[in-house]
């Protein structure tokens, strides 16, 4: 565990020490210990979090479930529970800049990215949210009625409790706030487990919460391990549903130990998913869109669109376009002028990056821009292009979650989509045409939960976001991310 492995070093004492938000107060964890937060493009600690224990998640978790069960939270009605995430959106839009560098530099991203798209879509997230509080609403159902008699039957959504919130580190505040917002709408409190790497921005919203005057216990942070926080928040008995953003890997764990306690479970994972390139594409478009697909947030991206299927006749003149685009990217210290990407976020994603580059070589792909990255002061990796690829290979198949493109020809319309649902993934995809009828033919045909026609990964808090496949199980935003954080209960009553 990369955390465990900055347990305990020295830090000089002017760097913050972080603890968590429980109960509306600063904890430091119930053993005393930290972990370092560093910044990838530097190696430089800028600051130190508490080391989250089993028992600072039974705290937590007693907060949240105090709150729940007969907290001042629990008798408010939605319009009020509304206005309170609205006013916490306007604090959250009063501190964007500072949240944004908060994220940037604990994943050594330049800021100007969480400034332009992470910032404002967590702001309208919460605004979103804060409209649907106090619409949640059930439905009459008309039935034929009961044993002769009529009956009128309704349905009304409850909240569905206390949820622990597991969150990654590659845009943590914006997925962060796609689970606040819907899940305090819908009445729920919460312990939030933000990622070893990216506690900043969480524990700052959650002292927005309390400015904003939302009842101390409803929104709870415990910052630590996924092992050690994530794993106990996953089987508390107190805990009713986890909504987990990550890998696979964690996200199979989780439905292991948490699914046989019958606990709600939703998971936003990973993704290999492929941009669709025809022949009568604007190709100026479909370069520049492929290559933001490809390359923004260093690649850390789970819709990151790294699979290009370009139809065969235009398959060698886009991979050297696409290739010509990544070099021309400037890579370095986000906080110097002029850098346009930054370090991958860690030495193992750096390591993970690298290896990958080496597989695809080593499979006999052609290596059109950037490669194998040495190690100086700051993970940097180089924006990678593979052309003459197959599905086949491991670069093709597996979420690399660094900024590597692999170009893989193809003949006709039905080939692209046999290649495009030949994966285990199916989060999003791309189309790039100018024929309308094959566009919307081909986004029915691929299985992805968001097809994206000339346009790469369009999000919106109104928009619903999941996956199909091991891309995850249920969805965010959008109206059916407010009901996930709901039970429907009927009452039917004999009329006589
Ligand atoms: P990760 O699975 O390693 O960690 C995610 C979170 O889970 C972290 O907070 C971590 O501490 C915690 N965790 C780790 N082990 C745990 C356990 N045993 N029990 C409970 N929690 C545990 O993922 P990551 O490296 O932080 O993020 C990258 C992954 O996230 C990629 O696969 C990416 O595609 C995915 N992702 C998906 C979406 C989406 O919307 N579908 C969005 C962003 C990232």
């Amino acid at each position: 565990m990369e955390a465990a492995n900055k347990i305990g070093s020295e830090v000089p004492p002017t760097v913050p020490r972080l603890c968590h938000f429980i109960g509306g107060v600063e904890r430091e964890a119930s053993g005393g210990a930290t972990m370092r937060i560093e910044n990838p493009a530097t190696e430089e600690v800028i600051a130190t979090a508490a080391l989250g224990t089993a028992e600072d998640v039974d705290a937590a978790v007693s907060a949240a479930r105090a709150q729940f069960d007969g907290g001042s939270w629990s008798r408010l009605s939605g319009a009020e529970r509304g206005l309170l995430i609205s006013r916490l959106a306007d604090l959250v839009e009063r501190d964007a800049e500072l949240i944004a560098d908060f994220d940037a530099t604990c994943i050594g991203r330049p800021p100007v990215e969480p400034r332009l798209l992470d910032l404002p879509n967590a702001i309208g997230t919460l605004r979103t949210s804060a409209g649907w509080a106090d619409k949640i609403e059930g439905r009459a159902i008309p039935t034929p009625g009961y044993m002769g008699a009529r009956t009128l039957s309704y349905t009304i959504r409850e909240p569905v409790g206390v949820v622990a919130a597991i969150v990654p580190w590659n845009t943590p505040f914006m997925i962060t706030c796609w689970k606040l917002g819907p899940l305090l709408a819908a009445g729920c409190t919460v312990v939030l487990k933000p990622s070893e790497e990216t506690p900043l921005s969480a524990l700052h919203l959650a002292q927005l919460c309390k400015e904003v005057g939302i009842p101390d216990g409803v929104v709870n942070v415990v910052t630590g391990c996924g092992t050690v926080v994530g794993a106990a928040l996953c089987v508390h008995p107190g805990v009713d549903k986890i909504t987990f953003t990550g890998s696979p890997l964690v996200g199979a764990e989780i439905q292991r130990t948490a699914g046989p306690l019958f606990k709600r479970i939703a998971l936003e994972l990973g993704g290999k998913s492929p941009q669709i390139v025809f022949a009568d594409a604007d190709l100026d478009a479909a370069v520049q869109g492929c290559s933001m697909g490809l390359f923004f947030n260093q690649g850390q991206v789970c819709a990151a669109g790294t699979r290009l299927l370009v139809e065969r006749a235009i398959a060698e003149a886009f991979a050297n376009r696409l290739a010509e685009a990544a070099s021309s990217i400037t890579v370095g210290d986000p906080a110097q002028p002029g850098v346009q990407m930054g370090a991958v976020s860690k030495k193992s994603q750096f390591e993970r990056v690298n290896r990958y580059i080496r597989q695809g070589i080593d499979e006999g792909a052609r290596l059109l821009a950037g490669g194998e990255t040495r190690h100086r002061k700051g993970w940097f990796v180089k924006p990678t292009v593979f052309a003459d690829a197959t599905n086949h290979m491991s670069i093709a198949r597996e979420e690399i979650f660094g900024p590597v493109g692999t170009v893989i020809p193809f003949d006709a319309e039905d080939d692209a989509i046999a290649i495009a649902n030949d994966s285990r993934y199916g989060l999003a995809a791309t189309v790039w045409t100018s024929d309308v009828a094959r566009a919307h033919r081909v986004a029915h045909a691929v299985k992805a939960g968001a097809i994206g026609i000339n346009c790469w990964a369009p999000i919106d808090p109104r928009l619903p976001w999941g996956g199909f496949k091991s891309s995850g199980i249920g969805r965010e935003c959008g109206l059916a991310g407010i009901l996930a954080y709901t039970e429907e209960k009927v009452v039917t009553v004999l009329l006589k």
